[in-house]
């Protein structure tokens, strides 16, 4: 019998996660997971490693990736996919445009870092980063790090958030071209943490929605560390309503967000039957 925990929302070095995919995969196993599906931001570089670790230790893993889509402030939308193929020629046009969006992004907030007398080049920033993906938890590590802010928090807070002195946003792609890319990809579209939607009411909430199923929506993430028991009970009705698979996550970052736990949100767990639920919409649609 498989354990009856699993995580299907959590990052790696290959985007800004501090554990390599191989030792997310590793604390997975020893977290008493059953299963785990790997979602970094804008890449999949880490799925191989990832999957052939679960392999060797025997743990089922799921393909994943997140991406942020175009949403009005102050809220944010980010989609994960499921299932992806790894080799399809639609995934990699996805992750080149995204990843593409973040080249143009980094130099500027560097620059503006510099302009404000903060010692930080791109050398650093990508020594920092290791992989494909930089993004602004890497640059508030260095903050952190060379002492211009206590944590990273504030580091968001005084610099690299909406209103921060070096903020600027990346081009992001819309949730109609997301959720079409993830689909061709023969990957699950999910809406994650709706509550960073920061809708004003249930109505809005439910047209945001209504206007992703009508996009091909799949699912929500209805257990994540952002989400209390009222918030969990909500997105549960709102996906019962609408027939859409349920999904959750730690939203693990391993120190870059040091109150998450891989397996754990906010002290609920995620139940293995969301991951059964999901291969078999992914066989069904095969
Ligand atoms: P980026 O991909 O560069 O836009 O950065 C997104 C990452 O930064 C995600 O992991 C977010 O959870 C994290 N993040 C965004 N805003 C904040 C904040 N105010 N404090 C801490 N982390 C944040
Ligand atoms: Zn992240
Ligand atoms: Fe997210
Ligand atoms: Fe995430």
């Amino acid at each position: 019998m498989p354990s009856d925990f699993i995580d299907l929302h959590c990052h790696s070095t290959a985007s800004d996660g501090t554990f390599a995919p191989a030792a997310v995969v590793r604390l997975a196993v020893e977290s008493g997971l059953s299963a785990l599906a790997l979602t970094d931001h804008d890449t999949i570089g880490g799925i191989e490693e990832a999957a052939a670790e679960a392999k060797r230790l025997g743990i089922d893993f799921l393909p994943g990736i997140e991406i942020s889509c175009q949403y009005p402030h102050p809220g944010t939308m980010h989609l994960l996919g499921y299932g992806v193929d790894c080799a399809h020629p639609t995934l990699r046009d996805l992750t080149t445009q995204l990843l593409a969006g973040r080249d143009t992004r980094n130099p500027k907030i560097i620059a503006k870092l510099q302009e404000l007398n903060v010692a930080i080049t791109m050398d650093e920033l990508s020594n920092e980063a290791g992989g494909d993906v930089v993004g602004r938890p890497h640059i508030a590590a260095i903050l952190v790090r060379k002492g211009y802010v206590s944590s990273m928090k504030q580091a968001f807070d005084k610099y690299l958030a909406p209103g921060g002195l070096a903020y600027f946003d990346k081009e992001r792609l819309t949730a109609r071209d997301a959720i079409g890319m993830i689909t061709a990809s023969g990957g699950l579209p999910i809406l994650a943490h709706p509550v960073q939607l920061r809708t004003e009411n249930d109505a809005q909430l439910d047209r945001v929605v209504k206007d992703l199923l009508d996009l091909g929506l799949a699912g929500l993430e209805v257990i994540h560390s952002d989400h209390d028991e009222s918030l969990i009970a909500k997105y549960t009705q709102l996906a019962d309503r609408y027939k859409l698979l349920k999904t959750g996550g730690s939203d693990f970052h391993g120190t870059n967000k040091k109150d998450i736990q891989l397996g754990r949100a906010r002290g609920n767990r995620i139940p293995r039957r969301f991951f059964d639920a999901i291969m078999a919409r992914l066989k069904k649609t095969v």
